[in-house]
Formats: C-alpha cells, structure tokens, sequence
C-alpha cells in the first residue's frame, strides 16, 4: 500500500503512507498487521508528528522561521522533529534524558540539533521543565509539547488511522497500540471509531509501568528497559483518553526482548523493543478473539512497529537479553 510512486518535492513528502504487513505469528483466523513505520525517512512513527505539528506551528503563527523549537524527548520525536525542522527553517534543541539510545542522538545531532543531556531526577516532567526554562533564554523560541498538543494525536488521526482503515477496508476488529504520549493511539481509534465504533481498543505498556492506574487497575511500578512506551507517572501525558481504551495490557522485558529477536529471525522485521512488546501483545489479542474470549466487530488485529532495531545495537538488542543494556 505505499504509494510513494511518484517523484516527490522533498523528504518530507514521504512520510505516512507505510506498509501494513500481516505477521506470520498471527493466529490463522485472525490475522495480526504490523503498521511499518520505518519506512519513514527518519526511521520512526515520530516523523508524522514532527512534521505535523512543526508545520502546525508555523500555520498559526505560533513559530515564525528562523525560529527555534525547543523539545525534551528520548530521541524518536527529535529526529522527527529536526527533520521537519531543516525544511521548515527552525533550529532545534532537545533536552535528553539519561539512558535513551545513543544512535537516537547521534541522528538528531547530523540532522542540526543541538543536544542537552538531562541527568537530574523527576523523568520526562522535569526534562520539559528544563525545555520551558531554555525557551525563556531565546528569542522566537517555543516548546512544542509533545506530550500535551493536540497536534501530535491530529497527525495520527488525519494520516496514521485512516492508512489503517482503508488498507483493510473498514474491517479493524481491534488496535492493539503502544503508549509513551498516547498520541499514536489516540489519533488511531479516533479514526477507527469513526467507521468501526465498537472496535476493541488495547494500549500496551511495560511490566512496572502504571498507565493503568488511569483505567482503575492496580499496577506496582519497577523499572524497564522497552524504550519509547511506558511511565511512572500517568499524569505525565494529557493525549491518552481512558474512556476510549478497553483494555491495558503489559509486556516483560524479557518477553519484549524475546519476541524482537524472534520477529528479526522468523519474520525479517528489524524493529525495537516497544515493536516486540506491540507484537506479541497484538498476538495475544488475536488469540483471545479467535478464542471467542474477546468481543471484537472483526477477526483482524491491527498494531505499529514504531521504530527498527539498528537504532539499539549499542544496546545489544540482538544480543542475550543479561547483554541488552537500557533505560531502567
Ligand atoms: N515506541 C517508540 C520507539 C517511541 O519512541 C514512542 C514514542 N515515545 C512510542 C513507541 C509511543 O508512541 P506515542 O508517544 O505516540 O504513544
């Protein structure tokens, strides 16, 4: 279904529009898809809400060129924003929290960012409070907010979704998505519900993290090392919609790990840990429907592979899961 076949102005013409790809792993009667989202030109999910919203910034007057953004971010929104950055004449900073893969700010750094690391506690909250701190010492200069604007679950909703819904012709039986902003999966039932509105709704998060506590659930928090999805702080995102969401479901490390490995082996998909959680949390929800024991409007099951695996080979991702070093 990618249809970039025709020449295009520029890089940023080609992101969205990324293959579906059904999993071998799938249940048989009901098939798992894998929305692709490498094939984006900066690698990950994250360059529709780059452009999506650095554009919508700029459209509102928000952000004049010559500008400068100012985000805190673990790496995937970076690279999707200083790649929208360079086209839309912005200069960029990112405030970077330890423990985040160092491929991520390698990339960021060659495509014009400037990097601050961020070492002190309090996690995403205090890396944007540092964001707003730095924005304050420049001129034309603002902080995105990724985890707040309603243009990172827009981008989802005016692209993401309904690739997904016309790719299978309005038969979406259930999302089964990761959350870090909840921007992705809020953008996607947005639109999925539009055609299916009993569609079942799955966020998937890491083992010791408590977004689930916003549904009611009691969840015990530890640390984990999948990067790009998960919280010990559910107050951190205002993007998720509890009410919109069926079900919360967790993932090990170790499983996560795992099924990375396994998904590059047996299926050829180079992806990272939150794609080996969304897999094996999308596999498990094909089993349960075609077990009868999940009520959903269609036997199809659809999830994201936000990112691929080489962003994480300092990590040893394709190592022994005691080798695979990452965020605690
Ligand atoms: N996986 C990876 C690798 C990510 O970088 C992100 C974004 N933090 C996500 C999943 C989750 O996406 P969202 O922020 O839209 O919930």
């Amino acid at each position: 279904m990618t249809t970039h076949d025709t020449p295009k102005a520029s890089g940023l013409e080609t992101i969205g529009k990324t293959p579906l790809v059904e999993l071998d792993a799938s249940p048989g009667a009901v098939p798992v898809y894998a929305k692709l989202e490498t094939f984006n030109p900066g690698g990950s999910v994250k360059d529709r809400i780059g452009k999506h919203i650095l554009e919508g910034l700029v459209e509102r007057g928000e952000i004049e060129p010559g500008g400068t953004i100012v985000e805190p971010t673990a790496g995937n929104t970076g690279i999707g924003m200083a790649l929208a950055a360079t086209r839309l004449d912005l200069g960029a900073i990112f405030v970077v929290p330890e423990g985040f893969s160092v491929e991520k700010e390698r990339l960021m750094d060659a495509l014009g960012a400037e990097i601050v690391h961020f070492s002190g506690d309090g996690g995403m909250a205090a890396a944007a409070q540092r964001a707003h701190e730095i924005a304050q010492e420049h001129e034309n200069a603002v902080v995105p907010q990724q985890f707040s604007t309603p243009l990172n679950v827009e981008a989802h909703y005016r692209t993401t979704g309904p690739e997904i819904v016309e790719a299978l012709d309005g038969e979406v039986g259930a999302v089964v998505v990761g959350v870090g902003s909840g921007g992705t999966l809020t953008g996607i039932t947005r639109a999925v519900r539009e055609q299916v509105p009993d569609v079942n709704v799955v966020a998937v998060e890491p083992e010791g993290s408590t977004f689930a506590t916003l549904l009611g659930r009691e969840r015990e928090e530890s640390p984990y090392k999948i990067e790009g999805i998960g919280t010990h702080d559910p107050a951190v995102t205002d993007l998720l919609e509890p009410d919109e969401i069926d079900d919360f479901v967790t993932v090990s490390d170790r499983d996560a790990h795992s099924e990375v490995q396994r998904l590059a082996a047996e299926e050829g998909h180079l992806v990272g840990s939150s794609s080996g959680a969304a897999s094996l949390a999308a596999r498990r929800v094909a089993e349960e429907i075609a077990a009868g024991q999940r009520n959903a409007p269609y036997d199809t099951v659809v999830t994201v592979f936000p990112d691929g695996g080489e962003r994480y080979l300092s990590k040893n991702i394709y190592g022994h899961f005691d080798e695979w070093e990452g965020k605690t």
